[in-house]
Order: structure tokens, then sequence, then C-alpha cells
């Protein structure tokens, strides 16, 4: 253990508790380029929660206050805005249960100098691009995008906690070029434009989402605001970046999240499960959980491939097509169901804001499919088009309007916490 006065030595780990700002980007760059690893955690954890996640990661350092940042920064000669040669570790978002540190999920290259130079080159980060970050930093692809545009020399606007009408003005004073964020922070703009007028953005030349599935109505919104040729959705885990896609393609073939990026071989399972093979260098761990680590990868033809448990099909020209994940899967009278296929449908009947589907135990069917709505909508028209669209087994046979989803801090919804959701709903 040492004190944030001094350099924190090569190998060491530094777990940072604090919330986003340029100085946090530039600190998690300082400290991969002196070798060390950083390791960004949610400061809104529980004590419980971060004992749990820092267990398996020993940590020589947990930075929990602003003047313990600024104490690290000064404590370097300069500035680093050198491309970092170590491995951030990153927690993904515990969708599916609690958060997994992923030790090196950097693809296809083994270290972050090349995981950044690759996003710097995807998305073209310049001088010139003012990133406006709308997601936690301890969030990778938020990271990865404020990283890489420092590294290009350019700025980064953090509003901190996500409010539209904060991120409006934001948009308006700094005039940003670029931004990530999630479907969430998409619907909630949009509604908040919808009361006081669409904002100028004109100055950006890319918006790129990613981390949910997006509602088709949003995605077409998205389009007709923003700037022409500057909308792009990818998908990606914590553990490595798989697809990215023009909003034309996605025109072209609605629903697709795009084909593999350059170093990716993607396929499927007879499970309909998607496997992402990549150099062998780029193999990453789970900390401290070995079977987890071990259930994620197999060998391929194609080299070393892993699975973080979507499901999904991909059509003869190579593009993705989601259908949710195999952890979400309900089997109802021994039929699988995907949540995601019935929100889809679902979230087609007028005055649906938003709904999520989910499975609960059931004597006679093993499983029943219930969904949570949220929005201005009779359940009978929703029954009605259910089934128009759906077949029997995967028609919801409880629906409950609930005032808003429980969701994440990376605006995914949280299926474990709804059945107590829609019970606070009906008291
Ligand atoms: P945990 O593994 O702890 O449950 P998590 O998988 O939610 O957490 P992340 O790595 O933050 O943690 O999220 C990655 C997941 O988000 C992907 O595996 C996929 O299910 C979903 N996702 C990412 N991009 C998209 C997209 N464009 N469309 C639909 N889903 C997406």
């Amino acid at each position: 253990m040492f004190g944030t006065q001094e350099r924190p030595s090569e190998g060491s780990r530094v777990a940072l508790l604090v919330p986003g700002s340029e100085a946090y980007v530039d600190l998690v760059i300082a400290l991969l380029a002196d070798g060390v690893f950083p390791v960004p955690l949610d400061p809104a954890l529980t004590r419980a929660e971060r004992d749990r996640i820092l267990a398996p990661i020993e940590p020589d350092l947990v930075v929990t206050t602003q003047e313990q940042v600024d104490a690290l920064l000064a404590a370097r000669p300069g500035r680093s805005r050198s491309l970092p040669r170590g491995r951030p570790i990153h927690c993904t978002s515990g969708t599916t249960g609690t958060p997994k540190g992923v030790w090196s999920g950097l693809l296809p290259a083994s270290d972050a100098a090349g995981l950044v130079a690759e996003e710097r080159d995807l998305w073209g980060f310049c001088a010139d691009d003012a990133n406006l970050v709308l997601s936690p930093l301890h969030h990778s692809a938020p990271l990865r995008f404020a990283m890489g545009t420092l590294l290009a020399g350019g700025r980064i606007v953090v509003p901190g906690k996500f409010d539209p009408e904060v991120v409006t003005r934001a948009i308006t004073e700094e005039r940003p070029t670029t931004m990530f964020c999630v479907p969430t922070h998409l619907q909630r703009l949009f509604a908040h434009w919808e009361a006081v007028g669409v904002p100028d953005l004109s100055s950006f030349r890319l918006v790129a989402h990613a981390g949910a599935p997006c509602p088709v109505s949003v995605k077409q919104r998205l389009v007709e605001l923003f700037p022409a040729g500057s909308t792009w959705e990818f998908y990606g885990s914590t553990e490595g970046q798989f697809t990215a896609c023009r909003s034309e393609e996605w025109q072209a073939r609605p629903g697709t999240v795009g084909r593999a990026r350059p170093g990716r071989t993607l396929t499927t399972d007879d499970d309909g499960r998607i496997w992402c093979a990549v150099p062998r260098h780029a193999r990453f761990t789970y900390l401290g959980a070995p079977e987890q680590t071990a259930a994620a990868w197999r060998d391929t033809a194609a080299g070393p491939a892993f699975t973080v448990g979507d499901v999904g099909r991909i059509d003869d020209d190579g593009y993705v097509h989601l259908d949710g994940r195999r952890t979400d899967l309900i089997i109802s009278g021994g039929v699988n169901v995907y949540p995601l296929e019935v929100e889809t449908a679902l979230r087609e009947v007028r005055g649906v804001d938003d709904v999520a589907v989910y499975g609960v135990p059931d004597p006679q069917w093993g499983q029943r499919v219930c969904a949570a709505v949220v929005g201005d909508v009779a359940v009978e028209t929703i029954t009605g088009h259910a089934r128009r669209v759906l077949a029997p087994a995967k028609r919801p046979k409880e629906y409950a309007l609930v005032p808003a989803l429980p969701m994440t801090a990376t605006g995914k919804v949280r299926r474990d916490a709804l059945p107590g959701v829609v019970a606070e709903a009906g008291r």
C-alpha cells in the first residue's frame, strides 16, 4: 500500500471510486503510461458490493476523493497524453448478476495502446474533437471514447450525472463533435426536446450508441435529428468490441447491429450463442472466477473464441442480428422465448414508452412470460397486438403498468429487479 503523494509502482493496481472528470481520464492515461493497472469502479457501489468486487482485484490503492486524483496527477512530472502501455481492468455492468472484473478484454491488441489506437482509427478522433461524456466513465465504452479523444489532442466535456437539461445546455454551449450514449439517454433527450425544442446539433460528426437494444422509433428519430452520416450503432461488451454499424446499413437491414470489426471472426453455435474468435494474445479472464472464464472460452478453427452469452443470428453478408441473452431466456412449456423479441413487438403499440419482459416460475409451464410496461396505454390494446404478432407461447400472460423500469447505471434493464418493481406498482 502506498499514499497518493507517491507514484504507484509499475504493476500495482489502483482502484478508482470517484465520479468522472477530465482529471479522471488524465489519471487513467497517466497510470497506464506508468504500467500501473487502473481499476475504474462505480463510486455509487455500496460497501458490501465494493468489498465483493475488490476482493479478487487486491488493489494496492483505493482512490475515493477528487483530492487524491489531483495528488496522484501532481506526483507525475507533466501531463501524459501519450499512448498508454498498461491494461485497465474493467468491470461489466452486472446486468446478469454481480459485475465481473475483466482482466484484459482488449481486442485485437493485447494492451490499452492497441485498444485506444483501434478506437481512434475507427472513429477518427482528432485534435478538433470535443467528446460529450454522457455515461459514467468507469464503464469501458465512454472511457475509451474519452481517452481516444484526449490522446488525439481533443477535449472532453463531462456534464456529470445524466440530466437532459444540463446535457442540452452543454450541447449548445460547448458545441461537441462526438458522443457515446445508450438508448435510454436518447429517449430521455428526445422527450426533453419535445418539451423545450431541439437544440442546434450541427456540431456533431459522430453519435454512437450501444449497450442495449435501441427501439426502432428512437433510432429513426436519431437519424432524423443529427447530421447525415454522423449516427452509428455498435455492439460490444466490456470483454471486447464486436461490430460497428452505420445508420445506412441499419436502414437497409433493420435491426442489425452491424458486421464484425476488423480482427474478429463472429460465429454462432447450435443454441444461437454468438462467439467471437480473437488472436491468442487477446484472451481475457474474469478475475477470481476461473469457472466463468472456462465457460466463456472455447477453441475454434479461427482461434480461441469467447461468448458473453448473447444470442442471435449472422446473415449471409455477415450482419449480426441480436435476439437477446442466453441468461434472459424464458422457457415456457418447452418453448424458448427471448424477451428482446417480445419487447420489440410490444414497443410497436402506440402509447408504450418502454417495456421489459421476464419469466416467473409457473407450476404448469415451468416459466410464465410477464411484461412490465411504461406508458399511457390500456392493457387490452397491448394484448390485442400481441395476439396478432406473437405466437401463443411468446405472448405475456401477465402485464403490469409501472412508472419506470429498473435500470443499471449503464442504461440496461435489471430483469432480476422487475418482479419487485411490479409488486410495488400493484400495491
Ligand atoms: P454482466 O456481464 O455483468 O451481466 P453486462 O454484460 O451488461 O454485465 P456490459 O459489458 O456493460 O455488461 O454490456 C454488454 C452487453 O450489452 C452485451 O453483451 C449485449 O448484451 C448488450 N449490448 C451491447 N451493445 C448492444 C447493442 N448495440 N444492441 C443490443 N444489446 C447490446
